[in-house]
């Protein structure tokens, strides 16, 4: 079998990945800045490292993954123009800026456990960093490479990489990397690619900290730099972000970190692609209206579906949401919960049938290169086409390898079904339609058979009088 590989924004090419202390894999993910719920295209990103994630366990890594909470410092334009993005929120709900990251974290947590995203081991929040986040400002003070001033202390950016340098990351000239862009120039900032540190006397600012330098707080970039290396080290394997995040927030990263410990920040930058609108325009919280996971369920849709959704698309695509697309991957998903819901007890066996290994093969082969999904998707899928074509079911110990990765709950969907005891209220609906059937009350029955299938049952009537029941594959 061929060893993990993955695309490597630093080289622009696929590598083996080669972790620094294998069997361990350190995975950082710049997280939501939590002002607002996260829209279907913010999930998509955290679902692509979570099937790199649960790729990586596949192929026997051990990972730990980390993932910030940006809860200061996020101005809204991504320099450092501009007010505080939960500062906004929170006055304009009458919150404390606490109060409004809490909320938005823990919907952001519940969105992602519906969609069966396996939780980092650790979740960190900007502001229990601050002092962190202090050491590392003064390690790159003491490297020469950010100077102080009366409004903060900023990261000397043509000192660090010369004037006509291109970025390790963006492979773009500081020029090339801003044309297009407004630049405010403070008149504090030795050029107005210096980036903030530390911002200080903007008394405005609700969320105020202590420094060396005066009372302030952070800017954005310093704390992906301070949290993933109090938890992951100097030099981690894997940091993960949307491709946005290229030319300004981890080129920015790449230099305070290298700058302050004098080697590799990250061995392998991975970026996600954009979930689109059908016009192609990516979906964005500043186009005002965005889709949320919440939407899907008022369409009639399961979270899971979503999930199917983005596995079918290969993380470095655009994919473009669309009804019909939601619906075919819903569709996708009931096919392979129904075949899971009719694995008969017999079938399942220690060693599934010969054909099976093809398949799983085929699965590990596409995640192995690149994080191909799709392909491992279309392997799933062809292995259940086939097992039904040769009426041979022996492939769940296959299926269940899949849903390791897929995590579509096949095994939950095969309990439920196969499952012969029935809630106490269920059976109290099944007992009370038998004794209607007896007594040939048959409207009573299809009142019952009514209700039962409306909470997930299904009903089948026999020739000889006896009726099955059997919760329905989700
Ligand atoms: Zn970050």
């Amino acid at each position: 079998m061929k060893p993990f590989s993955i695309y490597n924004t630093l080289s622009r090419s696929v590598e083996v990945l080669k972790p620094l202390d294998p069997p361990t894999v350190t995975l950082y993910s710049c997280g939501p800045t939590v002002y607002l719920p996260q829209h279907l295209g913010n999930l998509r990103s955290y679902l692509s490292w979570d099937f790199l994630r649960r790729a990586l366990e596949l192929n026997g890594y051990r990972v730990r993954h980390v993932i910030n909470v940006t809860d200061v410092g996020h101005m809204t334009s991504d320099e450092d123009e501009g007010e505080d993005k939960i500062e906004k929120t929170a006055r304009a709900e009458g919150k404390s800026p606490l109060e409004v990251a809490s909320f938005y974290l823990a919907m952001f947590q519940h969105d992602l456990a519906m969609l069966n995203a396996e939780p980092p081991q650790v979740w960190c929040r900007a502001t229990d960093h601050i002092p962190d986040m202090l050491a590392l400002i003064e390690r790159i003070l003491a490297a020469g490479m950010a100077y102080v001033t009366k409004s903060g202390v900023y990261f000397d950016v043509e000192r660090y990489r010369g004037t006509n340098q291109l970025g390790k990351l963006s492979r773009q000239s500081l020029a090339e990397q801003n044309a297009g862009q407004r630049l405010e120039h403070s008149p504090d900032k030795k050029s107005p690619h210096d980036f903030a540190l530390w911002v200080l006397n903007r008394p405005g600012h609700l969320m105020q900290w202590d420094s060396p330098w005066g009372r302030g707080y952070p800017g954005w970039h310093i704390e992906c730099s301070a949290m993933s290396m109090k938890y992951l080290g100097e030099t981690i394997d894997i940091h993960t972000g949307g491709m946005d995040h290229i030319p300004i927030h981890h080129e920015n990263e790449i230099a305070q970190s290298e700058s302050a410990t004098g080697h590799r920040f990250v061995d392998y930058f991975v970026h996600g692609a954009f979930l689109v609108d059908k016009s192609g325009a990516k979906i964005s919280k500043s186009a005002g209206k965005f889709p949320l996971l919440s939407d899907l369920s008022a369409m009639g849709l399961d979270p899971l579906a979503f999930r199917l959704f983005c596995f079918g698309a290969k993380y470095r695509s655009e994919l473009a949401l669309s009804d019909e697309g939601l619906r075919a991957a819903q569709a996708s998903l009931d096919y392979l919960r129904e075949f899971a819901g009719n694995v008969p007890a017999e079938a399942v066996v220690p060693e599934d049938s010969d054909f099976a290994t093809r398949f799983r093969d085929q699965f590990v082969e596409a995640l192995n290169d690149d994080l191909n999904t799709p392909r491992a998707l279309a392997a799933a899928r062809e292995m259940v086409a086939e097992a039904n074509r040769r009426g041979d079911r022996k492939i769940w110990n296959t299926l269940e390898f899949f849903d390791r990765v897929l995590q579509l709950d096949l095994q939950k969907t095969r309990a439920a079904a196969q499952s012969t005891e029935f809630p106490a209220e269920v059976q109290k609906l099944i007992d009370e339609r038998a004794a209607a059937r007896r007594t040939k009350d048959f409207q009573r029955a299809d009142r019952l058979r009514a209700q039962l299938e409306a909470q997930g049952y299904e009903v089948k009537d026999g020739r000889d009088g006896a009726a099955t029941y059997r919760r329905r594959a989700r």
